[in-house]
């Protein structure tokens, strides 16, 4: 069952797509909606977020709320009404069927080109079975992401660390994962810098610490590790950010990719080299992440 709540004004600082209507309305997520001249469509000009649902609530939604408006500023799309969204993603997700997993996508668009008026839709729907890959573990090879890791200051203008709806080349890496016989892919940078999953931020375990390579390398702000942090210091373990190479990944003690819906998903391989999978805390984990209720 999908849930689909089309905004009527997405940001203030654009006009109303109906002056005077309700600040969204639902419609029916099965039958076309959006016109084939939407920028989103076109160009991939927009951006979007995954919120994991759990048990009914929105997870970490202030986090998602706070990075959906920072992509919003790197590609100049007018900023969008925050509380008109959260209105809009809790009225979708009361509006599913009750599920231990489900998910809300937020998606902003430049909108028609001419037309001022950006596009905003909230689609929810149930979260497909991921307990396998969250046992079992994934498979990853290291690809190179062709840019160097300080991308983000020294060429904002390709949008790097920005949530935007062109994920075709993120597409493309999981093709070219498969064709290695992966199942998932580590980025690094073309100065030899890991950066994260084409979906995930990749978090690392050596002894007592867990680290992850941080912001301002041209990566997403993860929701799902900073959680995955929380739990780690509850459960006494250190955390911390680390600049690293492909060595700090193949030594680590265990790692993970992690990210909203999927959660934590052990890493088993790096480039046909086995790691082992913390399959204790891995449970822990995910059972953590599962049952988040902010
Ligand atoms: N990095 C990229 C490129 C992503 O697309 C995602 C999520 O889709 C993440 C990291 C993980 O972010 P989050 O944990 O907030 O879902």
């Amino acid at each position: 069952m999908s849930v689909l709540a089309i905004l009527n004004r997405p940001s203030q600082d654009a006009p109303a797509h109906a002056p005077g209507a309700p600040a969204f309305h639902f419609a029916d997520a099965s039958a076309p909606q959006l016109s084939v001249l939407d920028l989103g469509a076109t160009r991939g000009d927009g951006i979007f977020e995954t919120i994991s649902v759990g048990y009914g609530k929105p997870q970490a939604l202030e986090h998602h709320l706070r990075r959906f408006a920072a992509s919003a500023r790197t590609l100049a799309l007018p900023e969008p009404d925050l509380d008109a969204w959260r209105e809009a993603i809790l009225a979708a997700v009361a509006e599913l069927e009750p599920a231990d997993e489900s998910y809300a996508k937020t998606v902003l668009t430049r909108g028609i080109e001419g037309d001022d008026k950006p596009t905003g839709w909230v689609y929810a729907s149930t979260s497909p079975d991921y307990s396998r890959v969250r046992v079992e573990g994934v498979r990853v090879v290291l690809l190179d992401r062709g840019y160097r890791h300080d991308i983000e200051a020294t060429a904002p203008w390709l949008l790097a660390g920005a949530k935007t709806l062109s994920y075709a080349v993120n597409r493309a890496v999981a093709r070219e994962a498969a064709r290695r016989e992966a199942d998932d892919v580590v980025f690094v940078s073309s100065d030899g810098v890991l950066l994260e999953g084409p979906t995930s931020t990749l978090v690392l375990r050596r002894g007592n610490v867990l680290l992850t390579p941080g912001t301002g390398l041209g990566i997403l702000d993860g929701t799902t590790q900073a959680n995955v942090f929380r739990y780690a210091e509850s459960q006494g373990l250190e955390t911390g950010f680390e600049l690293a190479g492909p060595d700090a990944l193949t030594g680590a003690d265990a790692a993970w990719l992690v990210s909203s819906v999927r959660l934590a998903a052990p890493i088993r391989a790096v480039d046909g080299v086995e790691l082992g999978i913390d399959h204790e805390f891995t449970a822990a984990l995910n059972a953590y992440l599962k049952a988040l209720v902010e």
